[in-house]
């Protein structure tokens, strides 16, 4: 299945996967979820939002298992996909067991979990379980300037049916099987783990402005150059989550105008920014502001912070995480990665699974895991399907 998948999206100069919201690539990707549950004849139920959901059987108090199939731009092929393939394969080997489950089984394919088009991570997740108004995530608009309101009328979709559904009131648990990323099942030596907790995190936008002018007839001493302050933010960042033991990361800038020859207008930045609790959060993205506030006011120019998506600390249901890490003879161990079973944790009892990743590199081509690895994660979480179904 992930041979199926290797070419959707895929950028042929980077080898990254540029799979966003209801782009071409991500239509494709929907399709071949449909083509898999209905070869399993699994029925495909997706909701207003754009969640897939193939259910092996009826009724209530479902297992959900799966994950998303979107990337972040120039993504790996694990981030998303690992969980969803591995989930029908999961079905697969249940079935080729003659296993009858007590309870339906549901496979999930979250719409817009990086966020990459609209700058909301997890979208999916938060609009069907109402942590996310309809209003607001229809208004976001991608970097052509059209608004998921647009964007899910091209596609054929009612935005009037983007919102909270009753999706809580039929399935009772959550497992996301992921690849993980870090290096922690490197080191402990371990092919699968299960999660305890997820970081808090957040993105933040920075508009940094001053004042456009001529890069050659303008002296030094006249220029109100938001760029300066930018650089000079970043360079903070690094220092204010070393000290801290956190991390913060400026991944993506756009300059105005953006000539070569022509001293920027305004420089908007975006901070991700983790923690291992929220208050360190909120101290790191303060101090970074303050540092910025006084970059800025020493050149005449301004920034101003806009919270885009911040998501709180989630710990796992502890029972559920004892009783399969027990289960698998697995370890447990904490995430700085944001995920949907972050946002289904809120509401019903959640888990994850961790497939190891040599490098530890993810939100890349390079992204790995080896094939013995991915194989153990479905062994994993047949195993978990199998108790709790
Ligand atoms: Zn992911």
């Amino acid at each position: 299945m992930l041979a199926d998948l290797h070419d959707i999206g895929r950028d042929p100069a980077t080898g990254g996967y540029r799979r966003y919201a209801w782009n071409d690539a991500d239509m494709e990707l929907r399709e071949w979820f449909a083509g898999e549950a209905a070869a399993r004849g699994m029925e495909v139920f997706e909701d207003g939002n754009g969640n897939q959901f193939a259910w092996w059987g009826s009724g209530g108090d479902a297992l959900l298992i799966g994950s998303h199939l979107d990337s972040v731009p120039d993504g790996g092929a694990y981030d998303g996909p690992l969980g969803v393939v591995s989930s029908f394969a999961a079905v697969d080997r249940l079935r080729a067991d003659g296993f009858e489950p007590s309870r339906p089984i549901v496979i999930g394919n979250f719409a817009d979990e990086e966020g990459a088009r609209f700058g909301i991570a997890c979208a999916g997740s938060q609009l069907v379980t109402g942590a996310l108004a309809a209003d607001r995530a229809l208004a976001q608009k991608d970097r052509d300037g059209v608004t998921m309101a647009e964007v899910l009328r091209a596609r054929g979709r009612d935005p009037h049916a983007v919102g909270a559904t009753d999706l809580l009131d039929h399935v009772g648990t959550f497992v996301e099987l992921h690849v993980e990323q870090g290096r922690s099942l490197v080191h402990t030596g371990d092919a699968v783990g299960v999660a305890s907790a997820i970081w808090p995190h957040g993105r933040w936008r920075l508009d940094f402005c001053g004042e456009a002018n001529h890069a050659g007839a303008t002296v030094m001493e006249d220029r109100r150059d938001p760029m300066q302050a930018y650089a000079a933010t970043v360079l903070a960042s690094r220092r204010l989550a070393t000290d801290a033991g956190v991390r913060a990361t400026f991944g993506r800038l756009e300059v105005e105008p953006g000539g070569t020859n022509a001293i920027p207008s305004r420089v908007r930045a975006w901070l991700d920014a983790r923690a291992a609790d929220e208050g360190e959060l909120d101290r790191l993205v303060d101090n970074l502001v303050a540092a910025a506030q006084a970059a800025a006011e020493a050149d005449g120019t301004t920034v101003e912070l806009t919270p885009e998506s911040v998501s709180p600390a989630v710990e796992f249901d502890g029972p559920l995480r004892d009783r399969l890490a027990t289960l698998l003879d697995a370890p447990v161990l904490p995430t700085g990665a944001g995920h949907d079973a972050g946002v289904l944790s809120a509401h019903i009892p959640t888990a994850m699974l961790f497939v190891r990743n040599p490098t530890g590199i993810s939100h890349s081509p390079a992204e790995f895991a080896e094939e013995s690895d991915c194989d153990a994660g479905i062994t994993a979480l047949t195993s978990v399907v199998r108790e709790l179904a």
